[in-house]
């Protein structure tokens, strides 16, 4: 069902502070930001092969990467995997017992439909289910 990484997402508190690391010491290649409303989130954009690290800083207290963040600290937060078609990826897994937070798609950064899986159901970890815009 899934056959690549989409992208790795990362909780920062500053996106002023961390693309520096990504773009100057690791040499990623920097893309640009996007600021999504929707999930209350300004995201920086870093390509590394065929897959993508996201970092994500919250806009909002109310945001839930400002929650995870005063939760359990900054740090990797979901593991996005391509899929072909979310709503198709979303029923599957829901029909084989696993718990969503989204029983269907949003538009997430990048314009691309994002669904994503309860942490409860995938032995600890938040997955995106991404199909990515063209
Ligand atoms: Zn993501």
């Amino acid at each position: 069902m899934v056959k690549k990484i989409s992208h790795i997402g990362i909780a920062v508190t500053s996106l002023e502070e961390q693309i520096p690391f990504y773009r100057d010491v690791l040499g990623l290649e920097f893309t640009g930001t996007e600021t999504v409303e929707d999930q209350m989130v300004k995201v920086a954009f870093f390509n590394i092969g065929d897959t993508r690290i996201e970092l994500l800083e919250p806009t909002s207290e109310n945001s839930t990467i400002a929650k995870y963040i005063a939760k359990r600290g900054q740090g990797i937060h979901h593991l996005a995997y391509k899929v072909d078609d979310c709503q198709t990826a979303l029923d599957k897994m829901e029909a084989e017992g696993i718990r969503l937070i989204d029983s269907s798609p949003r538009i997430g950064a990048g314009g691309h439909k994002i669904g994503f899986v309860h942490p409860k159901s995938t032995f600890g970890i938040l997955i995106e289910l991404t199909e990515e815009h063209k």
